[in-house]
């Protein structure tokens, strides 16, 4: 069924009974948690370990799952300032650099989706939501590292210990500090086995216009921005434009020859030299070697198959983990920050029903029964995705679609004028139409209400019916 242009939900109906959240962590998840629980009426205070000064980091893709959140926030005018709409990708081999598979996304699986794919600068999409958080109100603490998180019994409220020694007592707690989450470490007593399997940078560079060799990448920008996909023999690279800054953005993926103790831990910006990128990713076509020649160094990070989280729900205190904390993405993921936009909309619509303190931890077990099974459906969509870029053209394999086959997969066809057909597109449907404020409310609407009612509790008219509303509104 095709859908027609999604109306952008701008006002959101607020709870009738306001709580405190303490967030650890002001990533895309810790501030998007922060806009979202602000716009449903809740306080908020973001307590970020870094000293609040930008930083250049690489290039973000929004999938249009998350921009049309971000466009519910009232943020479609710094997408349209800073970030570039793109509905191509191109399959292009390591080697020659020949472009052997186009696909188009069509206008009818975008507007299908509610959303647009919007490439830009992952410190400008910081940026926008930190502005956005900071004027719906949310206050948000830089230098302020969180050291413990004490869950108390369930009459007293959760400690919140900085390194400074201020200790906060919020109603509830959100961890929300990436993959090295210390709230899920030691306050739900889960690790993150992870199991090294690879290497990533990233990689940005201006000024590229003079070199002829990049004109297959730059020639796209601002008429037709495109996602290039770089196959070669356990090599890949995604590279892209970032945003209106006209940058170029790369992801490489290259065998990681590190000891295991070194690699294990590794930060998001553990900066190399250009030698060692160009060493690591070996001879390449002639564009991505200029790319390479031209890039100052890059951000590395290791890339992990991570454990999945069974509980992101303490079980007796109102903590809760998001974003990267609770369910790590691989590095250079394209759903991650998706993801965690996803999340913090989800978990704000639960609370948006809130009217007594005692439905707390019921509302946090929902959103990890929501959560729990898109985020396993994302990540299948994703693994495959990598899987077909990262094959070994040591094999008989020459190609994308011959890979597929070696892998039993099916051919997928181009998506001009077929979307339905491609298994491929209708995963993409799948994750890009998802509405992750209307999961919530089909959730309260099925179980919420029953639960309400089956335990005695009058349930205020207003919180019984605003979805309704919502949707005969739009
Ligand atoms: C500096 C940086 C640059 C990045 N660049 C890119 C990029 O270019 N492209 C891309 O696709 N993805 C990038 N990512 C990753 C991307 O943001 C995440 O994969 C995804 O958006 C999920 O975000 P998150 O908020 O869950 O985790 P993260 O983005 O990891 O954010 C976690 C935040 O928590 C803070 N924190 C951690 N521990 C504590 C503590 N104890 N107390 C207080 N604060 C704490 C960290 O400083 C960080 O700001 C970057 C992440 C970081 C941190």
């Amino acid at each position: 069924m095709m859908l027609g242009p999604r109306n952008p939900r701008l006002t959101a109906s607020t709870a009738s009974f306001s709580l405190s959240f303490a967030i650890v962590g002001g990533g895309i998840a810790g501030l998007s948690c922060a806009i979202a629980l602000r716009r449903v009426g809740h306080r908020v205070v973001i307590l970020e370990q870094d000293d609040g000064k930008e930083r250049e980091a690489g290039g973000s893709r929004v999938p249009p799952n998350m921009s049309k959140i971000m466009i519910d926030w009232g943020l479609q005018e710094e997408i349209d300032r800073l970030g570039v709409h793109t509905q191509d990708v191109k399959l292009m081999t390591w080697e020659s650099g020949e472009i052997f598979h186009t696909d188009h996304w069509q206008s009818e699986l975008l507007a299908e989706s509610g959303g647009d794919f919007i490439l830009m600068q992952h410190q400008d999409l910081r940026r926008i939501l930190r502005e956005k958080a900071e004027s719906l109100g949310a206050e948000i603490r830089h230098d302020s590292e969180v050291v413990e998180v004490i869950p108390q019994c369930t009459e007293e409220p959760p400690i919140v210990i900085l390194r400074t020694g201020e200790t906060l007592r919020p109603d509830v707690v959100i961890g929300a500090e990436g993959r090295y989450s210390r709230v899920r470490d030691e306050c739900l007593r889960m690790q993150d086995h992870r199991r090294s399997t690879g290497l990533v940078a990233m990689i940005k560079r201006e000024a590229m216009l003079e070199h002829p060799e990049l004109n297959v990448f730059t020639s796209t920008f601002n008429q037709e921005p495109t996602l290039f996909v770089l196959c070669g023999d356990k090599r890949s690279a995604l590279c892209f434009q970032g945003g209106t800054s006209g940058n170029l953005a790369l992801i490489l993926w290259a065998p990681d020859d590190r000891p295991p103790e070194v690699r294990d831990r590794e930060p998001w910006m553990g900066l190399i030299s250009r030698e060692r990128v160009e060493e690591l990713m070996g001879p390449s076509n002639p564009a991505l070697a200029k790319a390479l020649e031209l890039c100052p160094g890059a951000t590395r990070l290791t890339v992990m198959q991570s454990a999945n989280f069974s509980d992101w729900v303490h079980p007796t205190a109102p903590i809760v983990i998001t974003g990267d904390a609770a369910h790590p993405s691989l590095a250079g993921s394209v759903y991650a920050s998706s993801m965690a936009v996803e999340d913090a909309a989800c978990l704000a619509q639960l609370f948006s029903y809130l009217s007594r303190r005692d439905q707390i931890r019921t509302l946090l077990s929902a959103f990890q029964e929501i959560r729990q099974p898109r985020i396993a459906r994302v990540r299948e969509a994703e693994e495959f995705m990598l899987q077909q870029m990262v094959f070994s053209q040591s094999s008989s394999s020459t190609s994308i679609e011959d890979a597929r086959k070696d892998l039993g997969m099916e051919p997928v066809s181009s998506m001009d004028g077929k979307p339905a057909n491609s298994p491929v597109c209708d995963d993409m449907i799948d994750v890009f139409a998802y509405e992750a404020e209307d999961a919530a409310n089909d959730w309260w609407v099925q179980w919420g209400l029953l639960y309400e009612r089956a335990s005695g509790k009058k349930v205020p008219a207003q919180i019984a019916v605003h979805q309704v509303v919502e949707e005969i509104v739009h």
